[in-house]
């Protein structure tokens, strides 16, 4: 895809045309104006002239005399005296008589050659400049002084080389519904004669990284139409007033262009609720109604759609979201395996990768990424295999890459001490063992105790057999009592404890929580909702919604679930604490181990 940008020219460019044009105007005109000029002397001074014979030419006016030297060089002008016989004296010197020596500068010229002239080319380079100052701010977003309600809306031309429906992968759902659009955008006439009409604006709703942005973009390139994008945060800027400006501009240039597809990242950004508490911003405000008015205004089959995406559907304005507006939500969530899969080779196209690589693999490995982090883990497979002189990326690249993205860099000069590392051994062991005797199976892909830049010190690769959407209350259980087996291991192992398990008792405690306030897997609260999910695409925050006392309820029955849980997972490292020493010293040894390896000295 083409943006169509004016080329830019720093400031200091206008600094010197300006610089230029002021010294030409001194260099040229004022000497011009200057040779006019005429010297005012005595009247003495054209009497000894006259008996000199030194006057060329001459003219007698009411009130004064103007004259020139013999040579005609200079002008002089002189007050008129009660002379009588100056004429005569005049004529003999052989002067000239002459009418209008000097074309008499009229006061009204002078003023016009002095301060209008001046003043007219300044105003119109001021014009220039700041005209000039105008493009360049609305192309980038950083000189917003000079952009007084100018939109920010970039104009992509030419979108057909741009990315198509065959770039983005894994969410066959969302092509589908967009198919239709396009198919539209493509052949009004079709819809209009039927009399339907397309919805004005779709809602692409979903976690960050999951294509959004993506598919947007495709339905303009596979409808060959322009593309105008702007983020919601945009609008919401500096001066109040601008937000609401920049949504009439934005439409109005969108309008010009249509059939065109306007595109509003983030638009929770303008579109929250309007709560009318106090302190709330006016400016968002104006800026979501412009943005009502403008969707009322333009009738539903005039080629523009809107496109906006959000991860936090639950917070836009119900006013957005009614018939006539966003009434249609496409969802785009996180890919499945095969869609991670599909994804993974649509950005291999662009990287040199070895034949024999397993993307089934590499996408079971990587559950859980986005598209994002799928797309980068491509890349950082390429990084690794030019970094090692290599001409292609390898099954190994990838493997090592989804460490990389979602665990960080090797911290290649972070030293565990002997004990830490000892611990940080029995710590990963005891979460996969205490999985690996609940379920009888291999309960990861691998694990490497090598600190990683994002502070972990060590990095299990869980195992994900294909997509399940439901869970029992013994899997919720068994995987809590799997997050409290590597703090068990250390208790037992070690009789004291350590930090490293905070993450643990955070993702334990979060899942004992759901199971009692959300999911109703307690006896004493039934099938009651005690929390709602408020944004589930972003950390999935919950708020309360019960009284204080069953609050304090909730908090006791989450304390013995955990406790439960825990217990469970410490006797099963009693019971197995031959397994616990022998896979532990593997670990801490080799410091990493894989899923095979875990089950072969497991089942020795
Ligand atoms: P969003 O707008 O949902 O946050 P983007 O559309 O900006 O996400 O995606 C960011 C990047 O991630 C894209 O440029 C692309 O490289 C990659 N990506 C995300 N989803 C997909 C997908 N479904 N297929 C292919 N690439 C994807
Ligand atoms: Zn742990």
């Amino acid at each position: 895809m083409q943006e169509v940008k004016k080329p830019r020219k720093p400031l200091i460019f206008y600094y010197t045309i300006a610089l230029v044009i002021l010294l030409l105007f001194n260099l040229l005109a004022m000497p011009y104006i200057n040779a006019y000029q005429v010297k005012e002397v005595d009247y003495g001074t054209f009497m000894s002239m006259t008996e000199e014979q030194n006057i060329g030419k001459v003219e007698v006016m009411d009130n004064q005399i103007v004259f020139t030297d013999k040579a005609e060089e200079n002008i002089y002008k002189t007050g008129r005296m009660d002379d009588p016989q100056m004429v005569d004296r005049l004529y003999n010197s052989g002067a000239e008589f002459a009418s209008e020596i000097v074309e008499e500068t009229s006061p009204l010229l002078t003023i016009l050659l002095y301060w209008v002239l001046p003043l007219v080319l300044f105003i119109a380079l001021g014009q220039f400049m700041y005209k000039k100052l105008m493009d360049k701010a609305s192309g980038g977003a950083n000189s917003m002084m000079f952009n007084m309600g100018k939109s920010n809306a970039k104009v992509y031309v030419k979108s057909s080389d741009g990315i198509r429906f065959s770039d983005v992968a894994g969410v066959d759902e969302a092509k589908e519904n967009l198919a239709e659009i396009v198919d539209y955008l493509h052949n009004p006439d079709k819809y209009r004669q039927i009399g339907a009409s397309m919805p004005k604006g779709v809602l692409l709703v979903g976690p960050p990284g999951t294509g959004k942005t993506m598919l947007a973009k495709a339905v303009a390139g596979e409808a060959n139409v322009p593309f105008f994008s702007m983020s919601g945060s945009e609008f919401v800027e500096m001066f109040v007033g601008m937000g609401a400006s920049k949504v009439r501009d934005l439409f109005k240039q969108a309008k010009e262009k249509a059939p065109c597809i306007v595109f509003i990242d983030e638009i929770d950004a303008i579109g929250k609720k309007r709560d009318g508490q106090l302190g709330s911003n006016d400016e968002r405000e104006q800026t979501l109604n412009q943005l009502l008015t403008e969707m009322d205004g333009f009738e539903g089959n005039s080629g523009v759609i809107i496109l906006a995406a959000t991860n936090r559907p639950e917070s836009l304005d119900p006013a957005l979201t009614r018939p006539g507006r966003f009434d249609r939500r496409v969802p785009v969530e996180l890919p499945d395996l095969k869609g991670r899969e599909e994804i993974l080779k649509v950005h291999a196209r662009k990287v040199k990768i070895a034949d024999d690589v397993n993307f089934g693999k590499v996408a079971r490995m990587a559950s859980g990424a986005s598209g994002a982090e799928l797309a980068n883990i491509v890349n950082e497979a390429a990084l690794r295999a030019v970094r090692d002189g290599r001409g292609f990326a390898t099954q190994a690249d990838l493997e090592e890459s989804i460490e990389v993205v979602i665990a960080g860099y090797q911290k290649k000069n972070a030293i565990l001490t002997d004990r830490e590392k000892r611990i940080v051994a029995y710590h990963e062991i005891g979460h996969a063992l205490v999985a690996a005797k609940q379920t009888n199976s291999a309960p990861v892909q691998k694990i490497t105790i090598v600190p990683r830049t994002s502070g972990a010190l060590g990095y299990t690769m869980q195992v994900e057999e294909g997509d399940h959407y439901l869970m029992s209350k013994e899997e919720i259980e068994n995987k809590i009592a799997t997050y409290t087996g590597g703090r068990a291991a250390e208790e037992v192992v070690f009789g004291s404890v350590t930090t490293g398990a905070s993450n643990d008792i955070e993702q334990a405690t979060k899942l004992a929580r759901a199971m009692i306030s959300r999911y109703g897997m307690s006896e004493d609260f039934d099938m009651v909702a005690m929390e709602t999910v408020t944004n589930q695409y972003l950390g999935g925050d919950t708020s309360l919604a019960c009284s204080a006392e069953t609050q304090s309820k909730i908090d006791q029955q989450v304390i013995a679930l955990v406790k439960k849980q825990h217990e469970k997972a410490l006797e099963i490292l009693r019971e197995n604490r031959e397994k616990l020493d022998e896979l532990a010293k593997f670990l801490y040894e080799k410091e990493t181990i894989t899923g095979e390896e875990f089950m072969h000295i497991l089942n020795a």
